[in-house]
C-alpha cells in the first residue's frame, strides 16, 4: 500500500507528511499550507490495511475536492457528502477487496461524523454506509472476501 500512496500522491502533487504524534488528532488529515499547496498528515506508515486506507481517505479529499463535484460546491450542509466521496475515492484505489477490519474501520469514521454531530445525514451518505454494512454481511455469509 506504501508504494501506491506515494505513486497516487506524486500523481495528485499532494506532499505527503509522517507524524507520529498527529495521532493524538486522529489517524490523518488533509490541508494546503501558505502557498496552497497540498498535503495530507499521516500518523501511520501506511503498511496495512487501515493506515493505508487513512492515508488514501485523505487523499481522497485532494482528487475529489478539485473535481466536477469539488471545491465551492461543498457547502456545510454536505460536509458528509465530501467526506464519503474521499472515502469512495479510496475505495476506488484500494488493491484488494476489504476485510472485516477495513470496513468496520471505514463505518466507525462515518458514524463518528454523525454521532459527534458534526455532519447532517443526506441520502448519498445513507446509501454508501449501508452498502457498506452489506458487504460485511456479505463477508460473514462467505468466509472472508467479498464476490464483487
Ligand atoms: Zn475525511
Amino acid at each position: 500500500m506504501d508504494a501506491l500512496v506515494r505513486r497516487l500522491a506524486r500523481e495528485l502533487g499532494v506532499r505527503v507528511i509522517y507524524d507520529p504524534d498527529y495521532l493524538d488528532t486522529g489517524s490523518g488529515g488533509a490541508g494546503e499550507d501558505e502557498e496552497g499547496d497540498p498535503f495530507i498528515i499521516l500518523a501511520r506508515t501506511p503498511k496495512s490495511e487501515i493506515p493505508g486506507l487513512t492515508a488514501l481517505h485523505e487523499l481522497g479529499h485532494h482528487a475529489t475536492r478539485w473535481g466536477p463535484q469539488g471545491g465551492d460546491n461543498w457547502t456545510n450542509k454536505r460536509r458528509i457528502d465530501m467526506e464519503v466521496a474521499a472515502w469512495e475515492w479510496a475505495l476506488d484505489h484500494t488493491p484488494q477487496p476489504l476485510t472485516e477490519d477495513g470496513l468496520r474501520y471505514i463505518l466507525e469514521a462515518l458514524g463518528a461524523y454523525v454521532l459527534a454531530r458534526r455532519y447532517r445525514v443526506t441520502r448519498r451518505a445513507t446509501n454508501f454506509y449501508l452498502e457498506l454494512q452489506q458487504q460485511l454481511l456479505n463477508l460473514d455469509t462467505n468466509g472472508g472476501y467479498t464476490c464483487e
